[in-house]
């Protein structure tokens, strides 16, 4: 079986696709498969999305028998398993609501929105400023998407919403000048997802607890790509010390369908009307159902405590792989979301494609964060066996690169 022929390069999908796309077929625990009968093991987890792994017969059971019996109510009923997962939740972090979404985009959205109008109706006129860091990404639409600094993405899509600040990443003295009482919201995340692995210190998050706090700043954690246990702890902020009034959460939440949420204190809550936010679609029974069996095992004690030593046994093989590679840069991450610098030379993030399709040809499906930094983010049930088989792929083809 050659690469080529589970590849799909007439696709009828938009530009803004890759011209060439792997079209997988199945899936089992950490491994899939393409069209034509290729195996892979995913250091990808379909962007930290499948913490789980593939093929559980659990969720297909739960989701199929909810199908059956109500596959949709919408916003203006409620289901069993909505209100189950609701209250699961929310008792996660002392929070009295849960706005159930459908992405992580429109999480945040909510959670902005839900900022300016608790600052408009606490605080008055004037204060609808957001903040956002440098390297930050929360998402695509128009809101997310003016807080998401990078030209890239927003380049084409001029004018963005008006009212955003961009501060420097883990730069205290930055945050102290910009923030003030005429801010909204400020939104962050501890590990940046996206943004090339860059991890909040514990010093910046103290600063902004104490920031927000002081000037009645609704403060957003971003936690659609750490949270849930990917990290190491339940909570990425948990591990900072960050202490969130909002946590936006996304990716593992469903098993792989779509369901976001965000996670909302009494003093925003209170101020919120009947009808004046929503979505058609958002916490119906079916992503609930197999949310809440997610959101059992994820918040597992034990589960949390095996991904944190998968992590460390991950970051010690990423060490030797860059004493192995000298041309390597430094390892960063958390738990089961971590990354290494690769050759960098200037050019290198026009490298970082040959590579992760170096990867691929190789049976090894890996990300990018950043300009230069590989991602590695496995199902969460991965074993120390199978992250080792991950590691020498890797080591296999950056000693040809
Ligand atoms: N926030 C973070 C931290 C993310 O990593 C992502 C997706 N990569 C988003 C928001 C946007 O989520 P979605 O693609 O589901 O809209």
């Amino acid at each position: 079986m050659t690469q080529r022929q589970g590849l799909e390069s007439g696709h009828p999908f938009p530009n803004c696709y890759a011209p060439e796309l792997l079209v997988l077929s199945r899936g089992r625990g950490v491994w899939l498969e393409d069209r034509a009968g290729k195996r892979y093991l995913d250091f990808a987890g379909g962007i930290a999305v499948n913490a789980l792994g593939y093929g559980r017969r659990d969720l297909a059971r739960i989701a199929c028998a909810q199908m059956k019996r109500l596959p949709h109510v919408s916003n203006l009923f409620a289901s069993e398993p909505a209100l189950e997962l609701a209250r699961r939740m929310a008792a996660s972090g002392g929070f009295q609501a849960v706005q159930f979404l459908n992405s992580g985009s429109e999480a945040n959205e909510t959670a902005l929105k839900y900022a300016r109008l608790y600052a408009g109706r606490k605080k008055g006129a004037g204060c609808a400023r957001l903040l956002c860091f440098s390297g930050g990404f929360h998402g695509r639409t128009m809101g997310a998407l003016s807080v998401t600094p990078t030209p890239k993405y927003q380049e084409p899509f001029q004018p963005l919403i008006p009212e955003v600040e961009v501060g420097i990443y883990n730069d205290t003295e930055d945050l102290k000048r910009r923030l003030g009482p005429r801010f909204a919201g400020v939104i962050v995340e501890v590990i940046q997802g996206e943004g090339g692995l860059e991890t909040m210190s514990p010093e910046f998050a103290s600063a902004l607890n104490r920031l927000c706090r002081d000037y009645d700043v609704i403060l957003i954690a971003d936690e659609v790509q750490t949270g849930l246990s990917r990290t190491g702890t339940f909570y990425a902020s948990q591990a900072v010390g960050l202490k969130p009034d909002i946590i936006t959460l996304a990716k593992p939440l469903a098993g792989g369908l779509p369901l976001a949420a965000a996670l909302l204190p009494e003093k925003v809550n209170s101020l919120i009307h009947v009808g004046e936010h929503g979505t058609t679609f958002g916490g119906g029974p079916v992503t609930t159902a197999v949310g809440l069996r997610v959101w059992k095992i994820l918040s597992q004690r034990a589960f949390i405590e095996r991904v944190r030593a998968r992590g460390e046994f991950l970051r010690r093989l990423l060490e030797e792989l860059k004493a192995r590679h000298p041309g390597l840069g430094e390892a960063r991450g958390r738990g089961l979301l971590q990354g290494i610098a690769v050759p960098a030379a200037g050019a290198a993030g026009e490298r970082m494609p040959e590579l992760l399709a170096a990867l691929r040809e190789e049976g090894l499906l890996a990300l990018r964060s950043g300009l230069n930094i590989l991602r590695l983010a496995p199902p969460l049930v991965i074993s120390e066996a199978e992250i080792r088989r991950g590691m020498e792929i890797l080591s296999r083809v950056l000693a040809r690169f």
